[in-house]
């Protein structure tokens, strides 16, 4: 893994710039680094060998939630976190912030894998993780931006339309009614979000806006005050049955978390569990009152479109757009580099793509670009568990569905680790085991393939008017 700061001092934003202090070099991660309160400089690291009941390697949402629980169930356990970079240097610190109530595999995917019951219970628990984590952050004190407007699909083409009204006949099916997902009319859908193009989309209120560094960062200062040990600039050589083997240090444990993400093909013995596919961002600087009133948003409801190269954005608090997508490429053999987080096409095409969504945009500057790994599993299911007889624990797999689901993952493991038997603990991820991805050069020629394939199943979609058999083919391959 190559240095932290993935842009060179030169392209830091002025010292000024948010009254934040420059000389963090981990500021210039993404716009939200660059905006939360605090300094980012790096706390301790590992002083060298300890003990503890549990250690954890990766200071994201997944390691600080698991942390959270497990300090808040029982304040005697010895709680050690070993963070390479510092807390929500990952995806956590860098994601469009919905904290959304959605899982990455369907209804019909857990269904066929556990039962339809254990499908409608894992939905229920993401619509009440969404709550949970806006209700832990208030009772904390952590001022994350929280603004629980919904999310808008918008449907731009009438192939679009039919997947949004498969989406909702899908919840149907599943019992879930209006009040989870419903239909938007036209009219409804661009008075929500007033883009190009729109035929109508879906509307769910289970989702919440968020600044997500301020929520990773607010974090790690209340899992310190309860008492946790966070070692940052710490990095984990290996992951084994009752130890973390660091570069400063062994973390002896009778419990081992590994919640790395996209970061985890690093690890010795996990090469292929998790692959680490890019998502990629902008931010616009803030736009005025007026631009807003065309726009709408209002409520700051998430949005996106039914493509399916994955668009999605967020009005932030201070008024401009935060907006990513897929498309950037998958690296040969997993490996993960700063400089992947930044490609310049693809920023292209996500600027390109807001404009021609929402034209009132204008010539508003891009004030910054960044990106980051999200884990994806070869069967796209997020899993968590505890492997009792190694005494090793995990969660991850969220493919870019993780702001949320690092809670329920928390939760979970705090009641796994702590023999607590509970509905959670009955949850059909729990104790999922993904396969493995293939050998190289395959994952590599699949998954960019995977990329290619969304791109051309959109194009092809405008021009022909009908779904793409590509995409389909290509969902069935990657395991939906
Ligand atoms: C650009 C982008 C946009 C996204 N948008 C959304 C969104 O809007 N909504 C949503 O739900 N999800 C989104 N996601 C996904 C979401 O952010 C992640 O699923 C979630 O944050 C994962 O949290 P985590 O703690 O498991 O992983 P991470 O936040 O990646 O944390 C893993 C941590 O482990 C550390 N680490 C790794 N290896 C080692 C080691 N060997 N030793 C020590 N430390 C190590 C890393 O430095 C890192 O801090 C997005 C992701 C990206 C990149």
């Amino acid at each position: 893994m190559a240095p932290a700061c993935p842009m060179p001092p030169s392209r830091l934003p002025p010292a000024t710039m948010y009254g934040m202090v420059r000389s963090d070099p981990y500021r210039s991660l993404s716009f939200w680094h660059d905006t939360v309160p605090g300094t980012l400089a790096p706390g301790d690291p590992l002083p060298g060998d300890t003990q503890a009941d549990v250690a954890i390697v990766g200071a994201g949402f997944t390691g600080l939630w698991t942390a959270y629980y497990l300090a808040r169930r029982d304040p005697a356990l010895r709680i050690v976190v070993c963070e390479r970079e510092i807390a929500g240097f990952g995806a956590s610190g860098r994601n469009g912030g919905w904290c959304s109530a959605l899982f990455p595999a369907s209804l019909a995917k857990l269904a066929r894998m556990a039962s339809k019951d254990a499908a409608v219970a894992m939905q229920r628990a993401m619509h009440a993780t969404v709550d949970e984590v806006g209700t832990v952050a208030a009772a904390e004190g952590i001022d994350c931006h929280w603004a629980k407007g919904g999310t808008v699909m918008l449907a731009r083409s009438p192939v679009q339309l039919e997947r949004a009204k498969a989406e909702v006949s899908e919840a149907r099916e599943f019992g879930f009614g209006d009040e989870d997902l419903r239909l938007l009319g036209p009219a409804e859908a661009r008075e929500l979000a007033g883009a190009t193009g729109v035929l109508g989309g879906t509307y769910t209120p289970h989702c919440a806006a968020i600044h997500p560094a301020r929520l990773a960062r607010g974090l790690v200062d209340v899992v310190r005050r309860a008492g946790v040990a966070v070692y940052e600039r710490t990095p984990v050589l290996r992951v084994e049955p009752g130890q973390l083997v660091t570069a400063l240090g062994t973390v002896r444990a009778r419990h081992i978390v590994r919640a790395t993400e996209g970061y985890t093909a690093g690890l010795p013995g996990y090469r292929r569990a998790v692959a680490p596919v890019y998502s990629l961002m902008i931010a616009t600087e803030p736009l005025p009152p007026a631009v807003w009133e065309q726009i709408g948003l209002a409520g700051r409801p998430t949005f996106g479109d039914l493509r399916h190269l994955i668009i999605y954005g967020q009005r932030t608090a201070d008024g401009r757009f935060a907006f990513g997508g897929r498309g950037a490429p998958y690296h040969l053999g997993s490996s993960v580099r700063p400089s992947y987080d930044q490609v310049p096409a693809v920023f292209a095409a996500l600027r390109r793509t807001l404009g021609e969504l929402f034209p009132a945009v204008g010539e508003a500057r891009v004030t910054h670009h960044w990106g980051g790994p999200i884990g994806v599993p070869r069967d796209w299911c997020a899993s968590v568990g505890l492997d009792r007889s190694t005494g090793i624990g995990w969660a991850g797999g969220y493919v870019g569905d993780g702001v949320s689901t690092t809670n329920l993952a928390g939760r979970t493991l705090a009641d796994l680790i702590t023999g607590t038997g509970s509905e959670l603990t009955r949850l059909p991820w729990v104790g999922h085991r993904s396969p493995d991805w293939e050998p190289e050069p395959l994952r590599w020629l699949g998954l960019n393939a995977g990329l290619q394939v969304m791109s051309f199943a959109d194009h092809q979609e405008v021009r022909t008017g009908r779904p793409s058999k590509a995409a389909e083919f290509m969902g069935r391959f990657l395991g939906d």
